[in-house]
C-alpha cells in the first residue's frame, strides 16, 4: 500500500485552515503519543525509559489517549513510547484515532507487532514505523539485544505481505555507519518499505553514556555520506527533501518549531518538546505561548538545543520556512511524487 495522496491534501488543508483562516501562529502539525513509557527492550540510547522510571508502571486510557489527540486536533498522530505495541490497549487507541480519520504512524520496535497486526487491520490510515539503526550486529547493538534485526525484519515483511503501510526509522549515533546505513535503507527500499526515515538521536541527559551522542557538527559530517546523492540511487526517504537537505547542513533554520509536534506522555503534555521535559503540563494551549518559546529552540535561547537535529523539531520548520519562500514550497509538494526509478525526489 503506498502513501495516500489523501495525506498530502488534508495536511495542506489543515495548515491553510489554521494558518491563514484561522490565523494561528501556532499549532500542532503531529500529535504525539505516548500511551506508556515501559518498552520490551532497553536500548543504551534511549531517554524514555530513563526519565520516566519512577512513573513506567503506568498508562495512559483509551479515554485519555483519545481525548489527547481531540485537543490536539493534529492530522497526523505518531504513536510511540515506551513499546506502544505491548499496551493492553493499543488496538483499542489505534481504532478510535482512525475512526476520527487521523493518520496513525506506530513506531514500535517490532518485536510483538504481529500479535497486534491481529487486531488491527491495514488501512491508509494506518501505518507501521521500525526502528532500524543498522543492518544485523549493528541494530542488535543499538538495541542492547541479540537477534532484534531478524524479527523486525521478518515482521515487516509479514506485515508488507498483509498489505500494511510500513516505513523504517533509524536514529543515527556516534559510530554509525554510513555504508551500513546504505545497505539498510536499500533493503527496507527494495522489500517494499514506504520510506526510509532518519534523524539524528538527541542527547538525552538521562542516558548516561553521553559518548553516544554526535554534535550538530558530527551529526551533518555522516548525512553527508549517509544521503549523498549516489547513494540514494534506489532508496525511498519518507523525510521531506527540504529536511534531509538541513540535515545535510546545506539549509539552516533560525529556530526549531517543535510546538508543531506535542507530545502527550502518562505525566501530561511535555514541556516544551519532545526532547526536554522540563514540566509536563494538562492544558495544550500552555505549549504554544510566545513567552515559552522565548526560551526554547535554538542553542542562544537554551545549550540542550545546541545539537538537535531532530524531526519533531526542525521537520516542520522546514515546511512552515516554505509557507515564505515559494521555491521551498513547489520543491515540497514535487517530493510528494515518487519519481519513476523509485527515488524521492530530493
Ligand atoms: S525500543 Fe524505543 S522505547 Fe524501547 S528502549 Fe529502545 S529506544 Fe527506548
Ligand atoms: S531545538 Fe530545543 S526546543 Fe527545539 S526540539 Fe530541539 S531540544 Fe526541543
Amino acid at each position: 500500500m503506498a502513501r495516500p495522496v489523501e495525506l498530502a491534501v488534508r495536511i495542506g488543508w489543515y495548515i491553510v485552515k489554521n494558518k491563514y483562516l484561522r490565523g494561528r501562529k501556532r499549532f500542532p502539525l503531529v500529535t504525539m503519543l505516548e500511551p506508556l513509557e515501559a518498552c520490551n527492550l532497553a536500548c543504551e540510547g534511549c531517554g524514555r525509559i530513563r526519565e520516566y522510571e519512577n512513573v513506567i508502571h503506568r498508562q495512559l486510557t483509551v479515554e485519555e489517549c483519545l481525548a489527547a489527540v481531540e485537543e490536539s486536533g493534529a492530522p497526523i498522530v505518531s504513536i510511540a513510547g515506551g513499546e506502544p505495541t505491548i499496551h493492553p490497549r493499543i488496538a483499542d487507541i489505534v481504532k478510535g484515532i482512525i475512526a476520527r480519520k487521523r493518520f496513525v504512524y506506530m513506531c514500535t520496535n517490532a518485536l510483538v507487532m504481529t500479535k497486534v497486526m491481529k487486531e488491527i487491520p491495514p488501512s491508509k490510515f494506518f501505518c507501521w514505523v521500525i526502528h532500524l539503526d543498522g543492518t544485523g550486529g549493528n541494530h542488535d547493538i543499538a538495541v542492547s539485544r541479540k537477534g532484534v534485526y531478524q524479527i523486525a525484519m521478518r515482521n515487516a515483511e509479514k506485515a508488507i505481505k498483509a498489505g500494511y503501510r510500513v516505513c523504517s526509522n533509524t536514529t543515527l549515533f556516534k559510530g554509525s555507519n554510513p555504508d551500513d546505513l546504505h545497505d539498510l535503507f536499500k533493503k527496507c527500499s527494495d522489500m517494499g518499505f514506504e520510506g526510509c526515515m532518519v534523524s539524528p538521536a538527541y542527547d538525552y541527559q538521562a542516558v548516561p553514556n553521553q559518548q553516544l551522542f554526535l554534535t550538530r557538527k558530527q551529526a551533518i559530517d555522516v548525512f553527508k555520506q549517509v544521503l549523498s546523492p549516489d547513494k540514494r540511487l534506489g532508496i525511498k526517504f519518507y523525510n521531506n527533501p527540504l529536511f534531509l537537505q538541513f540535515l545535510r547542513g546545506e539549509r539552516s533554520y533560525p529556530t526549531c518549531t517543535a510546538w508543531s509536534n506535542p507530545t502527550y506522555t502518562i505525566m501530561g503534555w511535555r514541556k516544551p518538546c519532545y526532547p526536554l521535559a522540563d514540566g509536563h503540563t494538562q492544558k495544550l494551549d500552555d505549549l504554544m505561548s510566545k513567552q515559552l518559546w522565548d526560551q526554547y529552540g535554538n542553542a542562544e535561547k537554551d545549550p540542550r538545543c545546541a545539537n538537535c537535529m531532530m524531526h519533531c523539531g526542525f521537520e516542520s520548520a522546514t515546511i512552515f520556512g516554505a509557507l515564505q519562500r515559494p521555491r521551498d514550497a513547489f520543491d515540497l509538494v514535487r517530493s510528494g511524487a515518487i519519481t519513476k526509478s523509485g527515488i524521492t525526489a530530493a
